[in-house]
């Protein structure tokens, strides 16, 4: 299997081109601005992340920054973002 950067965040699929993980696969350990989450640490494994995912929408899906929150966001367009391996 070939890696390629990872720039979409897995758990609620903001890209801001920002690289999550590397071409090795690697985490550099970036927060989301829009879920909180933190590359590397529960994101591994497609279970947790649809736990994260459960979670973060069953609070209402809030921004953890919300002054990055573009003003014409919209979560279902960004969720459909996610790559489908991390669905
Ligand atoms: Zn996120």
């Amino acid at each position: 299997m070939e890696f390629i950067a990872e720039t979409v965040c897995r758990v609620c699929g903001l890209d801001v081109g920002e690289v999550r993980f590397d071409e090795a696969g690697c985490s550099l350990h970036v927060v989301c601005d829009c879920c909180g989450t933190e590359s590397g640490y529960g994101d591994e494994r497609v279970n947790q992340v649809r736990h994260l995912r459960r979670s973060w929408l069953d609070r209402g899906a809030q921004w953890h920054r919300p002054k990055s929150r573009p003003l014409t966001w919209d979560l279902q367009q960004q969720l459909a973002g996610i790559p489908p391996q991390w669905l």
